[in-house]
């Protein structure tokens, strides 16, 4: 069982600066970070502190003008390029032959940068001395006022000068008595409790499927390359920004549920792609692992920041063995799969139904059942509730989000978890579960 303890939460915040960092300042810091890669690969050095003791007095004599911390982020900075590029090789997923920054990114210790999130200043360390900027900032970025900062990049982009900054803090975990586990699937994200099972509809299908029309209208009807590099650069951004919102919405509602019912979240360790998925050959598969992660890494931090623990579960055959009865299920019509004990449910019941089990098993908690979630239709109390339970989550939805609800009840369909299409504006509710 989870006792009281704490927690650090690590975030990434953004902001553009409000001036130009000269772009030789870029330069020179690119050309140091390729030749201690250089240097690493060509020794297969990855200690940090070994690279910094065989390198570190040559480049201070080399770059006597620069302040001596921008040659130990180099140096910190180039052992994890080269870490990273080492990983990639041995899985077979880069073709270059040696590790390479390309991009205008400087790495920034506590000694290079002094942040001001009272007056939105920060002051940065440079050959000349020290120049200040005013950091453009957003409602977003009132919440790191009290939080650690950590390291911070400089980075150069087109249309100008960013600071990434990483900022921590602690956070006092709940004591958890319960667990809800969450599936992330390709259109939908499944959650069950031991009330039931709520189904966020996400139609990332759709709005993958629609841009990727578009990208391809682009390709053939643009023919300046750069006119085309730009647009379709545009849609990527609009696509990611369309279905990041809607991960940060379903992640809101789920940490609600998760404080309202004092569970922690179960998810599935994603460090494979999971069989059950078929791609379809025109989308790209890279893009739904992208979008398992981000969803995973959104709702985590969303989670530990109201004191939420997550914990990660096997997810071998979450969606192949009976929750009730271990027993191997077998497919009844599409969506559907049944067992011989007669149950008969949805995939995405099933799958985030084993993932809570799971997760109550990793911490221990016995919820006093063997059937969790409790079968409404084994129990029409209990099912009245999950109803209500679940029209509960809708009505926070609409409030919070501006959603238009329609609620067309379908109380007869069994079977299906509640449904709450976050990517649209449909809600439906139904009877979770049914045992024949
Ligand atoms: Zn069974």
């Amino acid at each position: 069982m989870s006792s009281k303890r704490s927690e650090t939460v690590k975030l990434t915040a953004r902001f553009k600066l409000d001036g130009e960092v000269d772009e030789r300042l870029f330069e020179t810091y690119k050309r140091i970070v390729n030749e201690l890669l250089d240097y690493a690969h060509s020794k297969g050095i990855t200690s940090f502190k070994r690279l910094k003791s065989e390198k570190y007095h040559e480049l201070r004599q080399e770059y006597p003008e620069l302040p001596s911390h921008y040659i130990y982020t180099a140096c910190q900075m180039a052992c994890s390029i080269y870490k990273s590029f080492r990983k990639l090789k041995r899985k077979g997923k880069t073709k270059s032959e040696k590790p390479l920054l390309r991009k205008d990114v400087i790495m920034l210790d506590d000694h290079l940068f002094k942040l001001d999130l009272e007056k939105w200043k920060v002051r940065i360390s440079v050959p000349d001395g020290k120049l200040e900027f005013k950091l453009l900032h957003g409602e977003y970025h009132e919440r790191f006022k009290d939080w650690k900062v950590g390291q911070a990049w400089l980075v150069r982009k087109p249309d100008g000068v960013y600071l990434n900054v990483v900022f921590s803090k602690n956070v006092e975990m709940l004591h958890c008595v319960d667990v809800i586990g969450v599936d992330v699937n390709e259109n939908n994200i499944t959650v069950a409790t031991n009330r039931g099972f709520v189904n966020f509809g996400t139609r990332e299908r759709v709005i993958r499927t629609a841009y990727f029309l578009k990208r391809r209208r682009i390709q053939t009807k643009i023919k300046s390359k750069r006119v085309k590099a730009r647009i379709l650069a545009k849609y990527r951004d609009r696509e990611r920004n369309r279905v990041l919102d809607i991960y940060h919405k379903v992640a809101n509602e789920i940490v609600r549920l998760a404080l309202k019912m004092r569970s922690a979240i179960a998810l599935e360790s994603l460090k494979e792609i999971r069989s059950r998925i078929n791609y379809s050959k025109e989308l790209n598969g890279r893009l739904h692992r992208w979008s398992f992660r981000r969803f995973q890494q959104i709702l985590e931090y969303k989670a530990k920041l109201n004191g939420i623990a997550v914990i990660y579960v096997d997810p071998h055959k979450t969606s192949r063995l009976c929750p009730i009865c271990g027993r191997k299920l077998s497919p009844n019509g599409r969506r559907r799969l049944k067992c011989e004990c007669g149950l008969v449910a949805d995939r995405d019941v099933i799958g985030s139904w084993n993932i809570r089990l799971r997760g109550l098993r990793s911490l221990k908690i016995d919820v006093g059942s063997t059937v969790p979630p409790e079968s409404p239709s084994m129990n029409p109390e209990t099912g009245r509730l999950s109803a209500t339970h679940a029209s509960k989550v809708v009505k926070v939805a609409e409030s919070q989000n501006g959603f238009k609800a329609q609620s067309d009840r379908h109380k007869g369909i069994p079977n299906r978890p509640c449904t709450h299409n976050i990517g649209s504006s449909r809600i439906e509710n139904s009877t979770p579960l049914q045992r024949n």
